[in-house]
């Protein structure tokens, strides 16, 4: 178990609830960081009292700096306070979840230092996969994933021998519009996107949830975090995400890990784990069940997932380049600038036009981060 945890992106949906579970947990706030609401980052460094606060933008790191002068905290700004947060001496767990590419040099940095990761930033793996596993291993730090079905599998591999594991499960609801045709999607609005029927999620990855892209950002994540090749990746749908994913054994035997829809539960065990701690989360009410279905990915209406699935096999940027044009295309969406099946089009739109490379240095990475996303604005 950890001692004290820095937040990476402790304002988004993750950052609160890691809060809270540091709380329930006892767990010290060493550091914390934020983009710019810094209301919000005032109240949450008043109530766990961290050492260090970085604020990503730099006027908005002015302002805090003004609104916390009563306090001995310390803040910084931008790139250089996000590197400072991640790898605090006092803290041995540096949680990731901030979202977007932004992640990449602090994850990689705190792996340096030696930290726990508890990770939460999608592209960490998706953009930085083959980099992040290798130094990881390299130093001997530990990744312990954050996402419900990477913790799931994390949990069923517990204990496993090499070579006794034959495919992951990868388990999801399908999404809102699970069971409707591309051609009904067209209208479809940012309310009606981000309306997620059992998580409770930031707007990104809700719409992300949505188009089943982000089954395709697991899948890549989950071929790095388990060293496994896309054809040892099964997505099974499965509404009532009760699974939050599975392994079968090369005998055949499956092994589940089943548990209430609440994110709460997966950053817990990350930062508890090898130990596991009581919770204030609910239990399973076996009686209350709905029947358990699963479902074959309709990768025809939901094309993004299969863009992932192809973009993993081509390994290198190409996930990076997916996953950056989605994100420009997603927010888009959600101002209301584009149309919900073009999320799409500018996905694999950037995929064809940027192309892709090998993916071996951070330079490349981000450089073609920023292609995808300029093809995106430019042509959307
Ligand atoms: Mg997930």
């Amino acid at each position: 178990m950890v001692n004290a945890i820095s937040i990476l992106g402790c304002t988004g949906s993750i950052g609160r609830q890691t809060a809270a579970v540091a709380e329930h947990t006892g767990i010290r706030v060493a550091a914390l960081t934020a983009n710019r609401k810094i209301d919000l980052l005032e109240e949450q460094a008043r109530r766990f009292k961290p050492e260090f606060v970085a604020v990503y933008d730099e006027e908005a790191a002015k302002l805090f700096k003004v609104a916390v002068a009563d306090t001995a905290i310390r803040v910084g700004s931008g790139m250089e306070g996000l590197i400072e947060a991640a790898t605090l001496a006092s803290a041995d767990c540096v949680v990731t979840a901030v979202s977007g590419s932004v992640g990449l040099k602090p994850t990689l940095a705190a792996i340096d230092a030696r930290k726990r990761i508890a990770l939460a930033n999608k592209e960490t793996l998706v953009c930085a996969g083959d980099m992040v596993m290798a130094r990881a291993a390299e130093v001997g730090a530990e990744i312990v994933p954050v996402d419900s079905e990477h913790s799931a599998i994390f949990q069923c591999l517990m204990g496993r021998g090499e070579g006794e594991l034959h495919k992951i499960l990868l388990t999801g609801s399908g999404g809102p519009f699970r069971g409707r045709k591309r051609e009904a999607l067209e209208d479809i609005t940012p309310a009606q996107a981000v309306a997620h029927p059992n998580w409770s999620m930031g707007a990104k990855i809700s719409v992300d949830s949505s188009t089943l892209m982000n089954k395709g950002l697991e899948f890549v994540e989950a071929m790095h975090l388990f060293h496994v090749t896309p054809d040892d990746i099964q997505v099974v749908i499965h509404p009532q995400s009760v699974i939050h994913s599975m392994v079968e054994l090369v005998d055949g035997t499956v092994i589940a890990q089943l548990g209430v829809p609440d994110m709460g539960l997966p950053i817990q065990l990350a930062l508890t784990y090898p130990e596991r701690r009581p919770s204030l989360f609910e239990h399973l009410d076996f009686w209350k069940l709905r029947d358990l279905s699963f479902e074959e990915p309709d990768l025809e209406n939901f094309p993004c997932l299969a863009l992932a699935m192809d973009c993993a096999r081509r390994g290198g940027t190409a996930p990076c380049v997916m996953s950056a044009a989605n994100e420009v295309a997603v927010h888009k969406f959600l101002r209301g600038e584009l149309g919900y099946n073009r999320i799409y089009d500018a996905a694999v739109g950037a995929v064809e036009t940027v192309g892709w490379t090998k993916a071996d240095s951070l330079e490349t990475i981000l450089a073609s981060d920023e292609a995808a996303r300029a093809y995106v604005r430019e042509n959307f």
